[in-house]
């Protein structure tokens, strides 16, 4: 019999659930835990994603854990070795065992009287609700929707007599072979997309409305490589994941500081590649400033190697309409397809879509405030896992997870059993929670949290910052209320 009430519950089992689990039983090993997970199978984003091709845009060195070294030579990995690190993570700690399948977690409610949440979940398998009651609540859902990505409206598709598959729909039966694809956009997906199907394709075609800035850089790394061969393998890897984080911020801040420069230099690389076989404006040349929007990484310039070989091609212009055979652009021009890929993003969601009240009182999270972007103001005993946007996500989510086993030994050594964070400070003002221009992000941040104008309230988005800030900074802070309202 399955315990129905824990210290801690979990929701999701992805990269960040496991990451928070592993933290919870080496620094909290009196705590109980369990984790809900709404599918069928644990890791999330790696498990879900099965187009031609899927893999990290950021390395493995820093999409890793901290505990448990990569040491696969890749770099850049392929989803399938991602999601096999995960089940190996998860097994290697049991931490497997301690994973509910098929429990959609669908709503969270808070009693100060109880100092507990009432987590309902539905169960996949029979269709009941069943509940579980925990002090605390880790939200480790990620930040999509995983019913469906985000499609826009394109005027005939019903017209088109081939195939339009989501990436996040793509299934194995689809055909390849041969065909004429046409790919929109020009984000992480479809540049990983276009090189991969050009393997086997007739002919793709990457149809974009506007550029994104792509950087090519090798698929191992040679330091690395030198490393593992010399040192201890945790030696090797501690070193990397440092010397990789300080590049990616030290990278990140000249952009911002100099990005006329920093511009210059992506085209530049960019334009080397292409070897003049396309222009790189208007193809490769963003209207807006490196860093406005996550930049897209290239293994091996493998999406410039299909460009030059003529396997693929570039189209920057906008749709028109679809029509029976392909798709009629803005210019006049069509584009002939027997497959058409909507690389065209991700549904934002918050919490899994959960639906959170405090006190009986439903939260609307678009009023609440980010507290070291990781807890929401006015909410008690909850915690997400969420991610760099200019770095690896694994980053923020153990230290997250670090700043959240402190805080329950805390509460525990002053007998609090509950801690929320206030917007007490009246300098405080607010803000968006990410400057990103992209369009998942404008499509649904109004109805985020905002973050603050200073810290604790503010997202850094920097990795060094957040280590002082959750692992070294006073847990009870000027914003952080404990109290024991039972005791
Ligand atoms: C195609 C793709 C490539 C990416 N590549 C990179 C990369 O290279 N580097 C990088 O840093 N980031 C990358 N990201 C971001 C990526 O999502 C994170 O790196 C990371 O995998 C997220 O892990 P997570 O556990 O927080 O969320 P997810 O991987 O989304 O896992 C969340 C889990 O929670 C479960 N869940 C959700 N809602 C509920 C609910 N209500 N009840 C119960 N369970 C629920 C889901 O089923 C899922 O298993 C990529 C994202 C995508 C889509």
């Amino acid at each position: 019999m399955q315990p129905s009430h824990l210290d801690v519950l979990i929701v999701g089992a992805g990269l960040s659930g496991i990451g928070a689990a592993y933290h919870l039983q080496a620094n909290c090993p009196n705590k109980t835990y369990a984790i809900l997970e709404g599918r069928e199978s644990l890791g999330g984003t790696w498990d879900l994603f099965r187009y031609p091709g899927i893999r990290s845009d950021s390395d493995m060195y820093t999409l890793g854990y901290s505990f448990r070294p990569w040491t696969n030579p890749k770099a850049i990995a392929d989803g399938p070795e991602i999601l096999a690190y995960l089940r190996e993570t998860a097994e290697a700690y049991g931490i497997d065992r301690a994973i509910r399948y098929g429990h959609r977690v669908v709503r969270a409610r808070w009693s100060s009287k109880d100092a507990r949440w009432t987590v309902e979940a539905c169960v996949a398998s029979s269709g009941e609700t069943v509940r579980l009651t925990c002090r605390f609540l880790f939200v480790c859902a990620g930040y999509f929707d995983y019913g469906e990505g985000y499609t826009p409206e394109f005027a005939g598709r019903e017209q088109f007599r081939g195939r339009i598959v989501h990436p996040q729909q793509w299934s194995p039966d689809i055909d390849c072979d041969g065909k004429r694809i046409v790919v929109i956009g020009s984000g992480a997906t479809a540049v990983t997309l276009v090189p991969e199907l050009a393997k086997r394709a007739a002919h793709v075609t990457m149809l974009q409305r506007s550029p994104t800035y792509v950087v090519s850089l090798p698929e191992s790394d040679g330091i690395a490589d030198w490393m593992r061969k010399r040192l201890r393998i945790g030696s090797a890897y501690a070193i990397t994941r440092w010397k990789n984080v300080l590049l990616g911020m030290a990278f990140y801040a000249y952009c911002r500081r100099f990005p006329v420069r920093a511009k210059k230099f992506l085209v530049g690389q960019v334009r080397r590649q292409l070897r003049g076989k396309v222009d790189v404006d208007p193809h490769f040349t963003p209207s807006y400033k490196p860093w406005d929007q996550r930049i897209c990484l290239v293994p091996n310039g493998d999406l410039f190697e299909a460009i030059r070989e003529g396997r693929a091609s570039v189209v920057t212009d906008h749709i028109d309409a679809f029509t029976e055979t392909g798709i009629r652009l803005r210019s006049g021009q069509t584009l002939e397809a027997d497959l058409i890929v909507t690389a065209t993003g991700l549904k934002l969601k918050l919490l899994g879509g959960l639906e959170v009240e405090v006190d009986g009182k439903r939260v609307d999270p678009s009023k609440t405030m980010f507290y070291k972007g990781m807890m929401w103001s006015d909410v008690p005993n909850l915690a997400l896992a969420l991610g760099y946007t200019n770095a690896s996500w694994t980053l923020k989510c153990d230290l997250t997870s670090e700043y959240v086993c402190r805080l329950l030994q805390y509460m525990d050594e002053h007998g609090y059993t509950q801690c929320c964070p206030r917007k007490n400070d009246p300098s405080l003002k607010e803000e968006p929670v990410i400057n990103f221009s992209s369009g998942y992000v404008r499509r649904s941040i109004d109805e985020w949290p905002r973050q603050g104008s200073v810290t604790p309230w503010r997202l850094y988005q920097n990795y060094a910052l957040d280590r002082l800030l959750l692992r070294h900074a006073r847990i009870d802070d000027r914003a952080m209320e404990f109290s024991t309202p039972n005791g």
